[in-house]
């Protein structure tokens, strides 16, 4: 049989330490050998990024914005003591804040669900999407401590001259104040976002936030996903058999412990921060959790949500077999391969990323998979196997 034909190539992204080893592994295991893989290679491993004054990484994000899908191996975040430990030139930025700029997108991050893995809320049947939005509110904030007694103000000096105040509080005691805002166009473009991605995999959005307190903060927010919603949206999701609303976060919250998952929270920034965690950890593990950057014009990025697995990696630098879970990394791959079926009508393709996905769970259940798995895992006979037995024994399920 030939291999599966593609046109138009991925942009490939490759990253650092344990996951730059299993990136090669999973391709030559399980991709290569099925697909006539076309990709635009762009090597993001910190020594290249450092030796590129990081501008691979700009044509990385640009590649994407041209061809549309993408697919990236995690990378080294470089700080104080990677500066010494690659001899870097200078302390390059993290490599998703600047795609993430280029492409202006917002992160959906969803939990792989394997049958022999229960969710530790027993309702939960299908993965919760978080769609956090990553701009503004408190992770931009102005704060101020109040020693003496004294009144605080809201200073807005217009560009024009004209000053508009409001009152925060009048103290007679010590205490704190704290300033944030939000941009009407960064709201607009995660909220495009957010209703794109709900179309791409069929799925109802949540919006949540807190309106009844803040009426005008929040109530943007509100307003801005509704009339959205409305003008370019309520047509298609009609269409699709999805539906959008808006509650108040602490209902969203009640509301989603008795769901059976299978929906997309679309959470403001600090919400989503918490929310995450709770549901990435809810779910099972770390390693479990898919990432993907959408753009409001269409692009798409596949990543796995975890880091490089440093730890495990100066293990098998020193010689150690590790069993370094590669399932969130084969599901970037599954994510992109589709996309780029779905965008070239190469139905062979899509189906092949389904069948992938579903020989690695199958691989789970059967017994088979990785350490950190075989601790939660609820089967009367499981194997902890390295990472490359575990690639085999997908391989051979996809032969069969
Ligand atoms: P990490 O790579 O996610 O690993 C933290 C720990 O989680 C690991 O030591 C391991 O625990 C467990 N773990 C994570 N992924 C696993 C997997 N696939 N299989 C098995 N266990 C897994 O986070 P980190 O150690 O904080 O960061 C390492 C590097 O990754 C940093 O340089 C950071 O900048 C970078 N990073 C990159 C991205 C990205 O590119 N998207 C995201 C986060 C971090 P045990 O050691 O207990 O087994
Ligand atoms: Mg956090």
């Amino acid at each position: 049989m030939g291999k599966i034909a593609m046109t138009t190539p991925i942009v490939e992204m490759d990253g650092d330490e344990m996951t730059r080893i299993l990136w090669s592994r999973i391709k030559e295991v399980l991709i290569l050998p099925h697909v006539d893989l076309k990709t635009e290679y762009y090597d993001l491993g910190l020594p290249s990024r450092d030796k590129s004054d990081d501008s691979i990484t700009v044509a990385a994000a640009e590649a994407t914005r041209k061809l549309g899908v993408a697919v990236k191996c995690a990378t080294i975040t470089p700080n104080a003591q990677r500066m010494e430990e690659y001899g870097l030139k200078r302390m390059w930025r993290s490599p998703n804040g600047t795609i993430r700029a280029i492409l202006d997108g917002t992160v959906f991050r969803a939990p792989i669900m394997v049958d022999c893995i229960h969710p530790g809320v027993a309702a939960w049947k299908r993965p919760i999407t978080i769609a956090r939005h990553a701009y503004g509110d408190i992770y931009k904030p102005a704060e101020m401590k109040i020693d003496a007694p004294g009144m605080v103000e809201l200073v807005y000096t217009r560009a024009d001259g004209v000053v508009e105040r409001e009152l925060i509080q009048e103290f007679s005691e010590p205490g704190i104040v704290l300033g944030m805002h939000n941009k009407d166009a960064s709201i607009r473009s995660f909220a495009r976002a957010c209703f794109g991605y709900a179309l791409s995999v069929g799925q109802s959005v949540w919006f949540s936030a807190k309106d009844t307190i803040l009426k005008r903060y929040d109530g943007l927010f509100k307003d801005i996903f509704e009339d959205v919603f409305r003008r370019e949206y309520a047509e298609k999701f009609k269409e699709a058999g999805i539906e959008y609303f808006y509650t108040l976060i602490d209902d969203a919250v009640a509301r989603a412990i008795r769901s059976e998952g299978g929906f997309i929270w679309a959470c403001k920034n600090y919400d989503g921060d918490v929310m995450s965690d709770m549901v990435a950890t809810a779910f099972g593990s770390l390693a479990m959790m898919t990432s993907v950057l959408v753009s409001p014009d269409g692009k798409f990025e596949y990543e796995a949500a975890h880091g490089t697995v440093t730890r495990h990696y100066y293990r098998h630098l020193k010689g150690e077999t590790t069993s370094t879970n590669p399932t969130a990394t084969i599901f970037a791959w599954t994510g992109a391969l589709r996309k780029r079926g779905e965008l070239d009508g190469l139905q062979e393709l899509s189906s092949f990323a389904d069948g992938l996905e579903k020989a690695c769970l199958e691989t789970i259940n059967s017994g088979t998979m990785t350490g950190d798995l075989y601790a939660i895992a609820d089967l009367p006979s499981k194997t902890s196997a390295s990472s490359d037995a575990f690639l085999e024994a997908i391989a051979a399920r996809i032969r069969r």
